[in-house]
């Protein structure tokens, strides 16, 4: 095994990380902002390097300071977490030019993924079913744009091939808005991601956001971990996360698990994975593939029992997965809270001075936290400062559970969204199960575009 890994990352996945290093014997160094300089996890680990400034684009996004990092303390392994550089295919060459091992897929595939157009492409050619769109890129010929998106039929999406982080779309529902929605959202994504290539698809109207685990070794296997629902969105940015999915039976896991797991195999696909569908009137369509573990890994933990950062682990070095499909089984119920330093309900980041922090605990209880009291959550990255994970017999449980640890839970000194999630767990449209991607911004009385 790895003698000792990097990780690139910071906050609660930097500290899940070296947590699964350490139960695997394996030494880490982190790598911090000066921001993050004081942080408990940057501390805990074996060794500690500084790589720039409190901004990311001069220290977490830092690829020179990174790999820099990673020479000086005799590293063999980055791994890179999510968000910043885990999907960089530039970063993954970078990493393996300089002779140290990415935790993650080889560079052209993440290139392959990272763009939209050909990432549908490649799964439709691998029998994964797709939204009904465009054939790839759209043409600069009104005549034929308005005949791809009537054959599509209204209302469509056009959607950026470089897109990301649920910006770069915009829905048309009639003929006469077509050309003139093209061409701005074109040059949206010109400006915001440096490509103009868009593509055009079926707008669903009332979707499910689910999606698929998948896992992959170096010698051709690839199983999936079941699906995660994670419909609860505001501005496609996900809230809470669930497994299994209410409502989908096991006949059609195993069905769209196996074509992602196949797909997987086809592009030879390493490491953990996420095959994100839309899922609407019973069928799964895909949207879009990260090539990294995902904040929401932990539900997919505690129903399978499957430990996904050392599986990322062990796959990198090149082990064979010990797991084949059929020792997969699916047992009881996991929900997610991202519990995050925001006002909970205008969304408004709350940095600051944490001056009580109490977590729960219990049975199935798992807090994933970097946090603790008198901790400075800084200004400059994502909100999140933990993750609560209830896990139960059945759905019914699991959100008992975490309705009591919310009611447990005490950060004081910031506004976190904690109240918006006990609103949740006793909302009865949640309690039943099943709602869309539209359902809280409904609910919280928000119309976005
Ligand atoms: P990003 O990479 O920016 O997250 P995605 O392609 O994953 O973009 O889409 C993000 C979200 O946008 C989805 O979860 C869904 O809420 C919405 N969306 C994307 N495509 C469609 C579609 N064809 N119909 C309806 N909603 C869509």
């Amino acid at each position: 095994m790895f003698d000792k890994i990097l990780i690139a990352n910071r906050g609660e996945i930097a500290l899940r990380i070296q947590r699964a290093c350490r139960e695997l014997g394996i030494k880490t160094v982190a790598v911090h902002s000066e921001a993050d300089k004081e942080a408990k996890y940057v501390k805990l680990a074996d060794e500690s390097v500084c790589i720039g400034p409190a901004p990311s684009s001069q220290s977490y996004l830092n690829i020179p300071a990174v790999i820099s990092a990673a020479e000086v303390t005799d590293a063999e392994a980055i791994h890179p977490g999510y968000g910043f550089l885990s999907e960089n295919a530039d970063f993954a060459e970078r990493v393996e030019q300089s002779g140290f091992v990415f935790i993650g897929p080889r560079a052209e595939t993440i290139r392959l993924m990272g763009d939209k157009v050909s990432a549908k492409d490649t799964m439709k050619k691998a029998g994964v079913p797709c939204v009904p769109g465009s054939d790839g890129a759209l043409p600069d010929d009104p005549a034929e744009l308005v005949r791809i998106a009537k054959s599509i039929g209204y209302p469509v999406i056009i959607k950026a091939a470089g897109g990301g982080g649920g910006r770069g779309m915009r829905v048309v529902h009639t003929e006469a808005a077509l050309i003139n929605s093209v061409n701005m959202t074109k040059a949206e994504a010109q400006a915001a991601f440096g490509n103009p290539v868009v593509y055009m698809e079926k707008f669903l109207e009332q979707p499910r956001h689910i999606e698929i685990q998948v896992m992959a070794d170096q010698h051709g296997n690839a199983i999936y971990l079941g699906e995660r629902d994670c419909s609860m969105q505001r501005r496609h940015q996900k809230v809470l996360e669930e497994a299994p999915a209410p409502g989908i039976s096991t006949r059609l896991r195993d069905k769209i698990g196996q074509r992602c797991a196949d797909a997987c195999k086809r592009i030879k696909y390493r490491g953990a994975g996420t095959f994100e569908f839309l899922y609407e009137n019973n069928e799964f369509y895909f949207i879009e593939m990260n090539t990294r573990v995902q904040v929401e890994h932990p539900v997919t933990e505690m129903i399978t029992g499957v430990d996904i950062v050392q599986e990322q682990i062990r796959v990198a070095y090149g082990e064979k997965l010990r797991l084949r499909q059929k020792d997969i089984q699916f047992r009881g119920h996991a929900i997610e809270c991202r519990i995050n330093a925001e006002d909970p309900y205008t969304f408004v980041p709350s940095p600051g001075r944490i001056s009580t922090f109490h977590m729960p605990g219990g049975p199935g209880i798992r807090v994933d936290t970097h946090a603790y009291q008198n901790y400075m959550v800084p200004p400059h990255y994502d909100s999140m400062i933990g993750k609560l994970i209830a896990y139960g017999d059945t759905r019914e449980q699991a959100i008992a559970r975490m309705d009591i640890a919310l009611s447990e839970m005490v950060v004081e000194g910031i506004k976190t969204n904690v109240p918006l999630h006990r609103d949740l767990m006793n909302d009865a449209a949640f309690q039943l199960g099943e709602t869309s991607i539209h359902y809280l911004e409904n609910k919280l009385g928000i119309h976005s575009k």
